[in-house]
């Protein structure tokens, strides 16, 4: 095996309170980034720059990043930045607010590059030179608080980037269950299925090592036996705990062994019926687990440690009590008609081939498959 490597934050608070170590920090200046306005409106933003204040840290405010990111939110946010010149930056939100705060810490660090300039993964230069990373989640999900990895959208062209640097794995992480408390509850399931697919793509990677398997096998339990407590009971501060720390974990995983044709797929559905990226991948996995159980025997590895008969049956029994549906032909979120499902069938099963996850994908899958496996997630139809 070549030489690999497996970064994770330096530090990870978690447990109820957690958040409460934002006045241990040592600094001066911090820029908190967050989202539109959930993160002030439940409180958690006046708290945080409370606490930064208990520390003997001033604090600006950068707000309004959007869902999906744009270069432009980046953009204006380093620039703020750049003129306040903080020694902290702290994102508090969802997976959109820390991806683009993560953006603006390499563009205050370095001002004189650009966007383009830090597409091809690993081109990043060095950041730390100016200010260090705190990240506070506030849905468990994208575990953006643990990777590598930021998503950036370029509106012009409606291009999604994938920004990858490894100097981007914030330096701390802060998992405070009472945060993502708030989630709404279709949202809590969503996200939690995406914790799902991370795990259970990161165990059957083709990059998987020792390091990243004990870490998606135990977000795969937490999310088995937390996830429905958690959209049933949105107030149940344990199984929102667990799930928090489960996205996290599956972070560590897939930050690390990367991930499959789940996403690739996911990806672009999402682009082209505009599905959320949680839904897309509840309804994939089963259909993917068939096609690369063919080539893999890592589902019964995991299967085996979590002491269940079949991780596809467990998935679909969580879809159903989640009101998740079985197949795209019955998704209602947004118009799925077969005429459309067809005509970009060849294009979406060409570009998901493409995909950087395909790589870690077991086996090789071709372009016929990808578009077998979405007939298959489309109609309800067995895998081949
Ligand atoms: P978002 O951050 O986009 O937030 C979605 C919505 O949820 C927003 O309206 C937000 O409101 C609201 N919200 C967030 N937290 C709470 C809360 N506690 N209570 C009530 N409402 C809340 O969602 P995700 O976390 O799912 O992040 C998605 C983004 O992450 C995408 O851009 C995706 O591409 C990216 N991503 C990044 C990865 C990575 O490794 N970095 C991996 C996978 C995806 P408000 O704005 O008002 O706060
Ligand atoms: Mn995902």
């Amino acid at each position: 095996m070549s030489v690999m490597s497996f970064s994770i934050p330096r530090t990870i608070y978690y447990g109820e309170g957690a958040l409460e170590k934002l006045s241990l920090l040592k600094g001066k200046k911090a820029a908190l980034v967050t989202g539109g306005s959930s993160m002030k409106k439940f409180g958690f933003l006046d708290q945080a720059e409370a606490l930064l204040k208990k520390a003997g840290i001033s604090s600006i405010l950068i707000d309004g990043v959007e869902p999906n990111p744009s270069v432009e939110t980046v953009m204006r946010g380093a620039k703020e930045m750049l003129a306040f010149e903080p020694d902290w930056i702290v994102a508090i939100g969802g997976g959109s607010a820390l991806d683009a705060a993560k953006v603006m810490w390499c563009f205050y660090e370095h001002p004189e590059i650009s966007f383009e300039s830090i597409i091809e993964p690993g081109s990043m230069p060095p950041l730390r030179n100016k200010a260090r990373f705190i990240a506070i989640p506030s849905t468990s999900g994208t575990a953006s608080e643990i990777t590598a990895f930021s998503v950036i959208t370029d509106t012009k062209s409606h291009i999604k980037y994938p920004i990858v640097s490894p100097d981007m794995v914030p330096d701390i992480a802060i998992l405070d269950p009472n945060i993502p408390m708030t989630m709404p509850a279709h949202i809590t399931a969503n996200t939690g299925m995406d914790v799902m697919a991370h795990a259970v793509e990161a165990i059957a990677s083709v990059a998987a090592t020792s390091f990243t398997d004990p870490y998606a096998i135990e977000a795969m339990r937490l999310v088995l036996e937390n996830l429905p407590t958690a959209y049933k009971e949105p107030k149940n501060i344990v199984a929102r705990e667990k799930m928090h720390e489960a996205s996290a974990l599956a972070g560590m995983a897939f930050t690390n062994a990367s991930l499959g044709l789940v996403h690739s797929m996911a990806h672009k559905v999402g682009g082209e019926f505009g599905v959320t990226h949680g839904l897309s991948n509840a309804i994939l996995l089963p259909y993917v687990i068939a096609y690369n159980r063919k080539v893999s025997d890592k589902y019964a590895y995991a299967e085996k440690l979590l002491g269940i008969k079949d991780i596809s049956v467990e998935i679909q029994r969580l879809n159903k009590e989640m009101d998740i549906p079985l197949t795209f032909k019955d998704c209602t979120e947004v118009d799925f008609s077969e005429e459309k499902f067809l005509a970009v069938l060849d294009r979406m099963s060409e570009h998901a081939f493409e995909d950087p996850c395909t790589l870690t994908n077991p086996g090789a899958p071709t372009v016929a498959d990808v578009k077998m496996i979405f007939e298959a997630a489309y109609y309800g139809k067995a895998i081949k």
